[in-house]
């Protein structure tokens, strides 16, 4: 497809015509001086140069899709309400962006016209990484909390570092340093956003060309006192960061070449500006648990071998080195957008991705509009609700059974093969315990064990959220049994809601193993869409989906229920009128 990527700013139009077959684009530029808003004339000049193009869609950058988009969306009336809304969190965007669209729409009526929204990829951020420490009525009633940006970015280099891995990005945990002007830091973790250094605005986090990211709130406040807001905001916006610390401007560049000369403050503003980041990438691998590639992209990530090396010395300790020959030589293009320049020992590979957020929002836009094509037609899907529950390996089974213990049948459950054991144990966490809980055999390579949210607080353990057989660098727990104690040093879960399905199955919903779904239901006392639903499909499979205890009270599920699949990409008919009565909820 050709895709017209339009990213309009205050005074500018910055614009694409991506080849999405190709992954190139054919035409490039950026419109500038322009009256604040005024875009139609310019785009119809633009329009004019392209005649010999055969547009099929227009992707637009939006900069703020609060909470409620984790998606791209083809643009109605209700998309641009609900753009409009999100004004008061980017004021200076989101009405250049809504301008944009207005006047695509004027001169091409006939073409779809999608939103791609640089807030989307972190919209289900945990809460316990969106909220902010101040009371919680007041935040949610002015809608303070982290969003972050720089999603698309974020997004594309996800996908990009997965392809060069040659592993689906749902197995990977990453750490994608985007460094440009403005500069932010994303731990993604299985394919999900979990935590970013922007926050409700695009001041938190690291520090910037002219914004000083983290700083103390007492110091906002003092300067707001003895300024006044609006220079405050100005001084924090646009005169701080890379050129506040450095005094020669916001252009790394030029800070380096000081810095050489023996200018101190330049030389403090790389300091901080590298230390800031190196903090982050600590942090979020602590947070994830393990990491599996640190990535810088955007400007200053893609070019300077020295800030490169700053940020990525050191860190030895957690298993990621880098080649000084590699990150000199490291030069990311068209056909090489991805370069490793770890040690080949390294187990965390450090790599340099070239940003092209063009192209993400080319790719989305198409994904959206062949998805609007596509006609669905799945039948319900069984719901099964699991408790809580372990599988054993034989080393737990004897540590917990005693020697040579074998587990009794106590009835079979619906994936064949898999049945419910008369034996029990008891689970220990630092807080409290949880007994009679049930084993599921047979017996299996690792031990894991399933909890659900509330079982975490009961426990006093913190969980990671994972598909089941990934236990790697997951929770540790205590279990008992009549026979002994076990200390696991990992394997506690909570299971990421699944279905279960045959390869037929799979046909028929014209989905694929490893797919990411969402599951509505619909009907109840709570009607509720599940998110983040992840397909597993094996020949072996009967056709369920599989949540927690939690889960089915959030939808005030009980025996007997199923749930309609709503395909990612297709807001088509009866899945798009339920699919958008989420987003408006
Ligand atoms: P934006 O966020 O505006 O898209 P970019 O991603 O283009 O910004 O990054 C701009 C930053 O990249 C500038 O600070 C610039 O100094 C830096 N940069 C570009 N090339 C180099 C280079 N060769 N060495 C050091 N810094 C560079």
């Amino acid at each position: 497809m050709i895709i017209l990527v339009l990213n309009c700013g205050s005074s500018s139009i910055k614009y694409q015509l991506i080849d999405t077959m190709q992954e190139i684009a054919v035409e490039k530029g950026v419109i500038e001086r322009l009256d604040a808003g005024k875009f139609r004339q310019p785009l119809e000049e633009l329009l004019g140069q392209f005649k010999d193009y055969k547009i099929d869609a227009v992707g637009h950058r939006v900069v703020h899709g609060g909470s409620q988009f984790y998606d791209a969306r083809q643009i109605n009336d209700e998309v641009s309400a609900a753009i409009r809304n999100c004004i008061p969190l980017a004021p200076l965007h989101n009405p250049a962006n809504l301008a944009g669209i207005e006047a695509a729409q004027q001169l091409l009526p006939d073409l779809p016209q999608v939103a791609v929204f640089d807030t989307a990829f972190h919209a289900r951020l945990p809460d316990k990484s969106a909220t902010y420490a101040i009371d919680k009525e007041l935040a949610d009633s002015h809608g303070i909390r982290r969003y972050g940006f720089h999603g698309t970015s974020h997004a594309h280099v996800m996908e990009m570092t997965a392809r060069f891995l040659g592993r689906p990005a749902n197995e990977l945990r990453l750490i994608s340093c985007h460094l440009g002007n403005g500069a932010s830091v994303c731990a993604i973790e299985f394919g999900h956003s979990v935590d970013t250094s922007m926050g409700m605005t695009p001041m938190e986090g690291l520090v910037m060309g002219t914004r000083a990211g983290d700083i103390d709130a007492g110091v906002v406040l003092k300067l707001a006192r003895q300024l006044g807001i609006d220079a405050a905001e100005e001084l924090l916006n646009r005169k701080s960061g890379l050129a506040g610390i450095s005094g020669i401007g916001k252009d790394l560049r030029d800070i380096e070449q000081q810095a050489a000369a023996g200018n101190e403050r330049a030389r403090l503003a790389i300091a901080v500006f590298a230390q800031r980041v190196r903090k982050y990438i600590g942090a979020y691998a602590a947070e994830m648990g393990g990491v599996d590639a640190v990535i810088l992209t955007g400007g200053i990530g893609q070019n300077s071998v020295q800030m490169r090396q700053r940020i990525l010395q050191r860190f030895e300790f957690m298993g990621l080195s880098t080649n000084e020959d590699l990150n000199l030589d490291a030069q990311v293009s068209h056909e090489h957008p991805v370069v490793d320049i770890s040690r080949p020992q390294a187990r965390v590979r450090s790599l340099v991705v070239a940003c092209n957020e063009e192209l993400y929002i080319a790719k989305e836009t198409e994904r959206v509009v062949k998805g609007a094509h596509k006609v669905s037609q799945p039948g319900p899907i069984p719901i099964a609700v699991s408790a809580r529950h372990a599988h054993l390996n034989q080393t737990a089974l004897e540590a917990l059974f005693g020697p040579g213990h074998q587990l009794t049948v106590l009835k079979n459950i619906s994936q064949p093969g898999q049945y419910a054991a008369k034996e029990c144990i008891s689970l220990i966490g630092p807080r409290g315990r949880i007994d009679k809980v049930r084993i599921l055999g047979p017996l299996r390579k690792e031990t894991q064990v399933e909890i659900s949210r509330s079982d975490e607080f009961k426990l006093g353990v913190d969980a990671p959220i994972r598909d089941s057989g990934n236990v790697r660098d997951s929770a540790p727990i205590v279990l008992e049994g009549p026979a002994g104690r076990l200390e696991l040093s990992e394997g506690l879960i909570c299971a990421r809601r699944h279905i279960h399905m045959s390869p037929q199955d799979a046909a028929a919903y014209g989905v694929k193993d490893k797919d990411e779904v969402e599951v509505a239901i619909e009907g109840g006392p709570r009607d509720l869409v599940f998110g983040d639903v992840l397909v597993r499909v094996k020949d072996t499979y009967v056709l369920e989906m599989h949540i927690d205890t939690d889960e089915a009270n959030a939808a005030e599920l009980d025996g007997g229920m199923s749930g309609d699949l709503i395909y990612k990409d297709a807001p088509a008919g009866i899945h798009a009128a339920l699919r958008e009565r989420h987003v408006r909820d």
